[in-house]
């Protein structure tokens, strides 16, 4: 057997020790060997402190994190942004049909302003789209 060959299976199990996913047997194994290797306990020295850093670096990131979304307000909040959204919405149908009933207003800033609220439209449906049905590039990290 090699000198790399014997270290190996250790520098894999190292990591699974490191991140707390060896179990007792695969725990004891590694400090059995790491007790008669120099090599591999130097090894395992300094990832762990790469650990501790970077689990310290986390901790510090998250402690000012805002994970969750500010509070929803209850009912008066929801109530304020319904009636804001059908103000809005009435506000803006009124506007563009007397826009588009209007005869003065020439066919190119007619047919401009339609193009605009189609570009418009198409970048919200590809909005409620991304979020709503592509997969969650973020997933897998664990928060
Ligand atoms: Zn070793």
């Amino acid at each position: 057997m090699t000198e790399t060959s014997q270290h190996e299976p250790y520098e894999l199990l190292m990591m699974r020790v490191l991140d707390g996913e060896a179990n007792p047997a695969q725990a004891q194994d590694f400090a059995q060997h790491v007790a008669t290797c120099a090599a591999c306990a130097a090894e395992y020295r300094a990832f762990g402190a790469i650990k501790t850093e970077t689990d310290a670096m986390r901790d510090r990131i998250f402690a000012g994190a805002q994970v969750e979304p500010p509070g929803g307000g209850g009912w008066p909040v929801s109530l304020a942004y319904s009636l804001l959204g059908v103000g809005t919405l009435l506000v803006a149908g009124w506007w563009l049909w007397v826009f588009w009933t209007t005869p003065d207003v020439p066919a190119a800033v007619r047919y401009g302003v339609g193009a605009a609220l189609s570009g418009l439209l198409l970048l919200l449906a590809r909005t409620v789209w991304t979020r709503t049905r592509a997969p969650d590039p973020y997933g897998d990290i664990d928060r």
